[in-house]
């Protein structure tokens, strides 16, 4: 059981709509990421839920099969994206910044999104 984002009245954690207000519940930003075939096999998807509880979703996926799901919470999120932007080219971690900062900009104004 959590609560509206909107009206704070209560209601059942997996309602995507509230049924009294009718805001979204669930606002979040999907990535497809393709898995280097050479090395295995599956993607990875990543969805940033940016409604309470914020977290990111990571699955792996096989075809149309989820083989394997994780959630970070906010803070594990920022680490492992630290982790990922120290590892990157010089000329992708200039690309992975404008990214970050565009999602920074719509995590903090979700209403513009
Ligand atoms: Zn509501």
């Amino acid at each position: 059981v959590g609560e509206c984002a909107e009206c704070r009245r209560r209601l059942e954690a997996e309602f995507r709509y509230c049924p009294d207000c009718g805001s979204p519940q669930r606002i979040k930003i999907v990535e497809y990421f393709r898995g280097d075939r050479e090395l295995d096999e599956g993607d990875l998807r990543v969805s940033a839920y940016i409604t309470t509880p914020r977290h990111v979703r990571l699955s792996v996926w096989s075809g149309d099969r989820a083989d394997a799901v994780v959630s970070l919470d906010p803070r594990e999120t920022r680490r492992l994206a630290r982790f990922l932007v120290a590892l990157a080219p010089t000329t992708q971690r200039h690309r992975a910044t404008g990214l970050t900062r565009r999602l920074r900009a719509l995590i903090a104004s979700p209403r513009e999104f």
